[in-house]
């Protein structure tokens, strides 16, 4: 069986017996996650999260970045769109890991022990990370 074809099936199985129609769109826990995307610490295992408790966004370091606030600014216009809303008394949790392979992007050397890269190209400066700026989306709490 291939991968996709076992992803398939689970698909299947978590559509037929554990998916819930009556959950609602807003987090019942009121909470919003920002988490790396590494396989080994998935928000729903850290915190045995169920289905419906927790509204996670994933990325490469679980950083806060201009995607991720242009995110939460569109779940925030669902939010309104489905008649809630998103603000005070919800809980905002950055959720960062031990070995986050971003770490070693910022540390050219480190890459190199564990590559064939010569020195010219880890010495290669990685790029400065784009400031965070207000996004139009989000207006003040
Ligand atoms: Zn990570």
């Amino acid at each position: 069986m291939t991968v996709i074809e076992t992803l398939t099936q689970r698909n299947e199985a978590f559509a037929s017996s554990r998916f819930s129609a009556d959950l609602k769109i807003m987090p019942s826990m009121k909470t919003m996650i920002i988490g790396c995307v590494d396989p080994r610490v998935d928000p729903v295992d850290i915190f045995g999260l169920l289905p419906g408790e927790a509204a996670v966004i994933r990325n490469l370091g679980g950083r806060i970045t201009p995607a991720t606030l242009q995110t939460m600014a569109m779940l925030r216009i669902v939010a309104k769109a489905s008649g809630g809303e998103i603000g005070l008394g919800w809980n905002l949790i950055v959720l960062h890991h031990n070995d986050c392979g971003i770490t070693r992007l910022a540390h050219p050397r480190s890459c190199s022990r564990s590559t064939s890269a010569s020195p010219r190209q880890t010495s290669t400066p990685w790029p400065s990370p784009t400031p965070i700026r207000p996004s139009p989306l989000m207006s003040p709490p």
